[in-house]
């Protein structure tokens, strides 16, 4: 595989896009909005920049791995004549279905459809194509350049030749792969969703202020992060679309989204991309201001 065209340019299309250009793949980076793809061209060059001052990669590195991504806001000319897609738009089922019934008939037969998905059924997306033993779930975590675990997660009919030629793909991207069968959230946002909407009620209830919430699971559990913290990261958003597909897929009360997370996403509060979450971003998104709302 020598082309690929990432689909969704935002928090995890521009890390995606990132990764594979550094490994010298030609990128093609698609979004409906030219907005988001500038954004994610500054985000790629900051990082790259970032990993020269560290000598982790050269001043040719950089150079090379931005030449390798060429960006489109037209659908039709982003996505032909490429050897993998990897979807990373907006977490909604019906969305993701008309991608990839249009990925189907746009792309070469041969062509592996591949989706970032954190929790939407792999085997319902590959049931819109004529193609379900070549689609597959490639889930990278954030942010895409650092983190070393991609779940690679097989739909009902995924054959055995694409999950290895995936899994030997993430490896060549320097990541670590594990291969998970198809359930609501897989296995990470399946853990790691209800501690996130468990920290956001314990908040709505009152119990402890961010700070107080965020520092219990730091320092009490080691966790690099709070999880208030890491679900503005992740983008509120992404986690209520996570959790309600996790709701209808399991049912019961475990899976219900906090209303104060329902609440803010409502609001336009969607963390760290919106500027405002927990945490206030107005300075950055290194600030760990929390945000007046839950001031004291
Ligand atoms: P995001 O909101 O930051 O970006 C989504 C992008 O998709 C936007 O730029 C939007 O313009 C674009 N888009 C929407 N419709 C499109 C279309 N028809 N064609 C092309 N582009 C389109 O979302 P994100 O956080 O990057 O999430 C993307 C995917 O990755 C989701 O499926 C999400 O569940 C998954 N994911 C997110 C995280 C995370 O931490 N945010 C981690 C792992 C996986």
């Amino acid at each position: 595989m020598q082309k690929i065209t990432v689909i969704g340019a935002g928090t995890m299309g521009n890390g995606i896009a990132h990764a594979f250009a550094q490994k010298n793949f030609n990128v093609n980076l698609v979004d409906i909005s030219a907005d988001a793809l500038d954004r994610a061209l500054e985000t790629i060059e900051k990082n790259l920049v970032r990993m020269v001052s560290k000598e982790k990669i050269t001043e040719q590195d950089k150079a090379n791995t931005l030449n390798n991504i060429t960006t489109y806001t037209d659908f039709i000319q982003g996505v032909k004549e490429t050897d993998l897609v990897v979807e990373a738009a907006t977490e909604n089922v019906d969305l993701k279905l008309k991608i990839f019934k249009q990925l189907d008939e746009i792309c070469d037969p041969n062509t592996l459809l591949a989706t970032n998905t954190s929790s939407i059924s792999i085997t319902e997306i590959a049931a819109v194509t004529n193609r379900p033993s070549k689609v597959i779930g490639m889930h990278f975590m954030n942010p895409v350049p650092v983190m070393k675990l991609v779940e690679v997660i097989r739909g009902k009919e995924t054959s055995d030749k694409v999950t290895l030629s995936i899994m030997d793909m993430s490896k060549h991207l320097g990541k670590t792969p594990v291969e998970v069968n198809d359930a609501p959230g897989f296995v990470a946002n399946r853990i790691l969703m209800p501690m996130i909407n468990e920290a956001i009620y314990t908040l709505y209830e009152d119990i402890s202020s961010v700070e107080g919430i965020d520092t219990v699971m730091i320092l009490g559990m080691s966790h690099p992060m709070g999880p208030l913290h890491l679900a503005d990261f992740i983008g509120l958003d992404v986690c209520l679309s996570i959790l309600k597909v996790m709701h209808k897929g399991f049912g019961g009360k475990k899976y219900t989204p906090c209303p104060l997370l329902v609440n803010m996403v409502e609001a336009g509060k969607l963390g760290v991309k919106s500027g405002e979450g927990f945490y206030d971003y107005s300075d950055g998104p290194r600030s760990k201001k929390v945000a007046t709302q839950f001031k004291k």
